[in-house]
């Protein structure tokens, strides 16, 4: 079951941690959205460190996080649109993909001339992010292909290690990576489901997104969009219905909602069925239960495809174990 969100326990002063970053260090800094490997996103030498801590691949781009819209000008050419939904969204968890500008070198953008671009809301965040001066470039702070954390404690386990810092923002609100736009196509395309959903972006924009994009057509080689991503080391499977969980089943089960008689290898995303709740506690609870199940097959529940749902399912449909895995 979900725990009570963490208080809030800074172990290293932003002060500090503005240092690292402008002395080319890295380190786990919290997002609303799950946390992440902070570098200055100015320095190519500091950024590599950030590959070589996840063990990420250098195809794969990194989003440059800003904490004013002059700064977000200052890396990226922004359309008239563009700017519709800067305004409506930022600060919080849409990034969009736009033409880049000489500031930000091919180390992070995978030799690409378009860059990822958000402006968080987490205050933490947005004060390194002033203190320091400098666009930060920050993906999910795991080992690559592992799921994101949401929590301190899950970056001091997994990468404690190999970074300078840790800044304890408390829990996560959102739970899940942010929604990437494709702001560079017409009509615009929807490159990873999250927070903010396609109806909002269409609302805003007066204009209908691609929410498809073909394979191949968004960024092909981004390992953050192939079928198989945030996996964890037990064996999940997925299920709509209890009825498709064979009765001799006896592993751990994650529920959508709490169950009416839960027994003690049952667990749930949501006390009351609620989809942002079950975004939330996602990411602690696959991590959870794949120390848990200790390499064994365990179940979770889809939740209904509303909202954050979308980018949940997403998430665990990455997750799942495949066969040809
Ligand atoms: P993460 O930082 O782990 O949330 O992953 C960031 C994801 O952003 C990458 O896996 C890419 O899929 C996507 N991304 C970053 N930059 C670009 C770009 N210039 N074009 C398309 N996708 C991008
Ligand atoms: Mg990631």
């Amino acid at each position: 079951m979900a725990d009570k969100p963490t208080r809030q326990r800074p172990q290293c002063d932003l002060r500090s941690a503005a240092d690292f970053i402008l002395s080319g260090g890295i380190g786990g800094v919290p997002t609303e959205t799950v946390y992440g490997l902070a570098a200055d996103a100015t320095n190519g030498e500091a950024v590599k460190k950030i590959f070589a801590a996840k063990g990420r691949p250098f195809i794969d781009p990194l989003i440059v996080h800003v904490c004013s819209f002059e700064m977000a000008e200052s890396v990226a050419r922004f359309s008239d649109k563009a700017k519709r939904l800067a305004e409506k969204f930022w600060p919080g968890p849409l990034t969009m993909v736009l033409p880049r500008k000489e500031i930000i070198g091919d180390i992070v953008t995978a030799g690409m001339d378009t860059v990822a671009v958000r402006m968080p809301s987490h205050p933490i965040m947005r004060r390194l992010i002033e203190l320091s001066g400098r666009p930060i470039a920050a993906p999910s702070a795991n080992p690559f292909g592992y799921v994101s954390p949401t929590r301190a404690e899950h970056v001091r386990e997994q990468l404690g290690e190999k970074i300078d810092f840790v800044l304890d923002g408390g829990e996560c609100s959102c739970g899940v990576e942010s929604t990437i736009i494709g702001m560079v196509s017409v009509p615009p395309k929807l490159l990873r489901p999250g927070p903010i959903c396609a109806q909002d972006l269409e609302s805003a924009l007066g204009e209908e997104i691609d929410k498809s994009p073909k394979k191949n057509e968004a960024h092909p080689q981004a390992p953050g969009m192939m079928k198989t991503h945030y996996s964890p080391k037990s064996r999940l499977a997925l299920f709509d219905s209890p009825s498709e969980i064979p009765q001799s089943f006896g592993g751990q089960i994650i529920f959508f909602k709490r169950p009416d008689l839960p027994l003690k290898n049952h667990y749930w995303l949501s006390e009351s069925g609620d989809v942002r709740e079950a975004a939330r506690n996602l990411f602690v609870l696959l991590r959870a239960l794949d120390k848990i199940s200790k390499g064994a097959l365990f179940y979770c529940q889809r939740v209904p495809n509303i909202g954050i749902g979308i980018a949940v399912n997403d998430r665990l449909s990455r997750a799942e174990t495949k066969l040809d895995k």
